[in-house]
């Protein structure tokens, strides 16, 4: 079995999408080696945690209020057979439609799967000042792909929506159908196959409609585990 990591993940200073209202990532610490009244030199820290900065998946409840949270979301959804549509060919700003998710990934596909778009832009653009005005984007065709295919999870390496649309169609669609949508993952281009297993549970927080998540891919364990 091989593990391969595709979770962006936190660090001091990582940059975030340029709001007023969207906050930063903090690690803050609460006792050092230093401070510890105890002889004991230990480490303990506080992670001011927004459930959107890095690899994270949002529920139902992110755009519908009276919806699932994550907590009551099945976690058969985050575990399980994964397909990568390979579109590392797109452009910035490029739009990624239906027809390009069934070309990249007709051959593979099985209802029940979790569709992964792949477009390496996350990888090459991080940390660009206009890394959110740019972006590859998903056009509302491909959540009605996903839906009509019985997909259970999609997730991403570009950006959802189009830069600038606040209408928000391809969240409303997915998350309207109890889709949830896993945001920020990365280094997809080091899967061999375009089929493995995804392992992207989130972390247990009652209520909430978001959350933090360590994604994964395992290879050659789908014969055995599936
Ligand atoms: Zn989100």
């Amino acid at each position: 079995m091989k593990i391969i990591d595709i979770t962006h993940g936190f660090y001091p200073d990582m940059p975030s999408y340029e709001a007023k209202w969207y906050p930063k990532f903090a690690i803050k610490p609460v006792m050092t080696p230093e401070t510890d009244p105890a002889p004991t030199r230990r480490t303990f820290t506080r992670l001011e945690l927004f459930a959107h900065n890095a690899t994270h998946v949002d529920a139902p409840k992110h755009f519908f209020e009276d919806r699932e949270s994550l907590d009551r979301l099945p976690l058969d959804i985050f575990i399980g057979r994964a397909c990568i549509a390979d579109l590392s060919y797109k452009k910035p700003f490029e739009p990624i439609t239906a027809d390009d998710i069934e070309k990249a990934v007709r051959d593979i596909w099985e209802p029940g799967s979790r569709l992964l778009i792949r477009t390496d832009y996350l990888l090459h653009n991080w940390g660009r000042p206009d890394f959110w005005d740019r972006p590859p984007y998903l056009t509302p065709s491909v959540a009605d792909w996903v839906i009509e295919n019985k997909g259970v999870l999609i997730g991403l390496d570009c950006l959802t929506e189009k830069p600038g649309d606040v209408e928000s169609p391809v969240h409303l669609k997915l998350l309207g159908e109890g889709i949830p949508i896993l945001e920020y993952i990365t280094h997809l281009h080091l899967a061999e196959s375009k089929v493995s297993c995804l392992f992207a549970l989130p972390t247990k927080v009652e209520g909430v409609e978001a959350s933090p998540v360590r994604a994964v891919l395992l290879e050659n364990v789908m014969e055995a585990a599936f």
